[in-house]
């Protein structure tokens, strides 16, 4: 029998017992890859906010939205941090559809994600991806990776992804210092894509059910300015800051759930 450790390098560390964000909203985009632990604390959120699968499907589309527009304007090379489990429809596939020899750069510090995305993100044969276990704490250690330097020209533009990501960097961690210092290797014409969960819209009964779910302090919702504050001083595409669901929709507007219930922004930038 072939020892599996040995060719996911990321498996043997893989912790079953705790919920991590990845297989949650692996679980409430309707997958497999999740526990049982993943799905007790995925029911606690939605017992308080049962539009959550509402939102992460809004989340998943403004993504893929935002990679097609890129991609026609001429961004070719991605690096998306935050990858989550490989699910429908990709960073690499939305955007090789339209640009076959699109290259993407992947990055997650959950090890599940790391064993999935190594046998399912697979490129066109003309494009290219790779991953990296990488944490988005540690900007520099991702720019200087050799597996991004060979998969990514950081001569020419960089679509950097941080979608449904920096809700989990702490204000003690200094989001804004770590988008800054990724922004600052990326070529001129370079865009940034980001979404972030929001309260903004709740009511402080539904706050109040969502605080218990939180022991660990380690998802920081931010409200509109604050995440304003993250992308302060780059050119933001039109609408600008918005829920994603709200970001350049194809879907016609009766059928777009309410800021309430997406309780997400989503914002994309020219930053270089
Ligand atoms: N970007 C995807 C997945 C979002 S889920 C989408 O929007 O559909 C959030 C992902 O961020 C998870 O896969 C989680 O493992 C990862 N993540 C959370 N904190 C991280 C960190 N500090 N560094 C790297 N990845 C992180």
């Amino acid at each position: 029998m072939s020892d599996r450790r040995g060719e996911h390098p990321g498996i043997g560390r893989i912790d079953t017992s705790r919920p991590h964000p990845a297989r949650r909203y692996n679980y409430w985009l309707g997958g497999k890859d999740n526990f049982a632990a993943d799905r007790e604390s995925g029911d606690a959120i939605a017992a308080a906010m049962p539009t959550i699968r509402i939102a992460t499907l809004e989340n998943r589309r403004f993504l893929q939205r935002a990679v097609r527009h890129l991609t026609r304007a001429g961004i070719h090379q991605f690096l998306d941090i935050g990858t989550g489990l490989p699910t429908a429809d990709n960073t690499h596939e939305v955007a090789q559809a339209i640009e076959p020899a699109a290259r993407v750069v992947y990055a997650d510090n959950d090890p599940l994600v790391l064993a999935h995305a190594r046998a399912l993100l697979t490129s066109s044969p003309q494009g290219a991806t790779a991953y990296l276990d990488a944490d988005l704490r540690q900007p520099a250690r991702i720019l200087t990776d050799p597996v991004l330097r060979d998969t990514l020209d950081l001569d020419e533009p960089v679509a950097l992804m941080l979608v449904a990501i920096l809700h989990f960097i702490r204000d003690d961690e200094d989001p804004r210092r770590i988008i800054e210092e990724l922004v600052d290797a990326l070529a001129p014409g370079s865009c940034l894509v980001a979404s972030h969960a929001t309260w903004d819209h709740l009511s402080a009964d539904v706050i109040a059910g969502l605080q218990p779910n939180n022991a660990d302090q380690r998802f920081r919702p931010r409200s509109r300015s604050e995440f304003a504050a993250l992308l302060d001083g780059f050119a933001l595409l039109e609408p600008g800051i918005v829920s994603v669901a709200r970001w350049r929709p194809d879907a016609p507007p009766e059928t777009r759930p309410s800021d309430a219930d997406v309780s997400c922004y989503g914002a994309v930038a020219r930053v270089r």
